[in-house]
């Protein structure tokens, strides 16, 4: 057994998934802004399952860039996942969460630890524009962000995974107990002293975006899903609202046949089981995406597995968050 490693001042955990092309370019720029700050750091890059060759660059990096750990999980988890397994590894007084595609400026660094040494917990790196990012993306998120902020009260428009987090607000995350994790929305819903720092986000390095129309309509289901149950309640409000409509047509109905003037015959009937029947499939749709939560929350599976490292004390996902 080698001894416990010694906690940096700063650990910068960054998430890898076939980012071989960039990853030299990404650990040069942050190594420099990190040390322009003149804090100890580590810096955890964790292999989410990459197919090219990140795992040999991040291993390359680990013999040649002091501070530089690898991470390897046994296959592709998801960003979230990969975030999570960083997280519970660092020892950091504070831990700042960064993509390995140069999107997220290293040279923002410094103002990050700058606003942590002033006494916050959390500092997002908040957009003030948005290159590299495509028109039908951009809707996208819009109305992904006004339908959370709406359901959820907590407000995400700018908001990035580019954050620093105080070893404290580390712990609350590692310990919240859900499976599915939403690193930018419980990363905002725990609160504490907060700081934002506005940055332009910068077009990839290398590579491409792996996200696709579908992976982002299930990211929103997940963050919605995971966070409140609004939609529920919509579904009871659907179905008041629907009631009080049957109400007044079954009325209306019943006065024209007692007046021997039966209801136009097709269209209302078809009409009527369309809208029944799209309100019916969405209330069950609606209910199904909250048992699927459920269902993922009592399996109780670890988050990530870790299939090889160049730590010794890495935890698995199943017990992160105990010291
Ligand atoms: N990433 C990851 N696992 C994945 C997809 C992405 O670890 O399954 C990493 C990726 O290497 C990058 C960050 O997450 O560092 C953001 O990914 P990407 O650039 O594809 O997303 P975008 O910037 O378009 O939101
Ligand atoms: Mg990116």
């Amino acid at each position: 057994m080698t001894a416990p490693r010694e906690a940096p001042t700063i650990s910068v955990v960054s998430p890898v998934h076939n980012e071989g092309a960039g990853l030299r370019k990404f650990l040069d720029r942050t190594v420099t802004a990190l040390q322009s700050t003149g804090v100890t750091y580590e810096i955890l890059l964790v292999d989410d399952g990459s197919t090219d060759d990140s795992w040999d660059q991040v291993l390359a990096a680990h013999r040649t860039i002091p501070g530089v750990q690898g991470i390897q999980l046994s296959r592709n988890f998801g960003k979230e996942s990969a975030m999570l397994a960083g997280l519970a590894t660092a020892r950091g007084e504070a831990v700042v969460v960064m993509d390995s595609d140069l999107q997220h400026p290293p040279e923002l660094l410094p103002q990050l630890v700058a606003a942590w040494r002033r006494g916050a917990d959390v500092v997002e790196a908040v957009k003030r524009t948005r290159t590299g990012q495509g028109l039908l993306n951009r809707a996208y998120s819009r109305l992904f962000n006004r339908t959370f902020h709406r359901l959820t009260g907590v407000n995400l428009t700018d908001a990035t995974d580019y954050r620093l987090l105080s070893r404290r607000t580390v712990n609350v995350l590692l310990q919240l107990p859900e499976r599915t994790f939403f690193f930018r929305g419980t990363s905002t819903w725990i609160g504490f002293r907060r700081e934002q720092i506005p940055f332009d986000v910068s077009p990839r390095v290398a590579g491409a975006s792996r996200w696709r129309f579908r992976s982002l309509v299930r990211y929103a289901v997940n963050g919605i899903t995971s966070f409140t149950a609004a939609p529920l309640h919509l579904v009871t409000l659907g179905a008041l609202l629907f009631g009080a409509f049957a109400v007044v047509l079954g009325a209306q109905t019943i006065w024209r046949f007692l007046q021997g003037d039966a209801v136009t015959g097709f269209p209302t009937v078809i009409l009527l089981l369309l809208i029944q029947g799209t309100l019916i499939l969405l209330g069950l749709g609606i209910v199904g995406e909250y048992l699927a939560r459920i269902h993922d929350e009592v399996k109780r599976r670890p988050r990530f597995v870790v299939a090889r490292s160049t730590l010794t004390d890495v935890h698995d996902g199943a017990d992160e968050g105990t010291p």
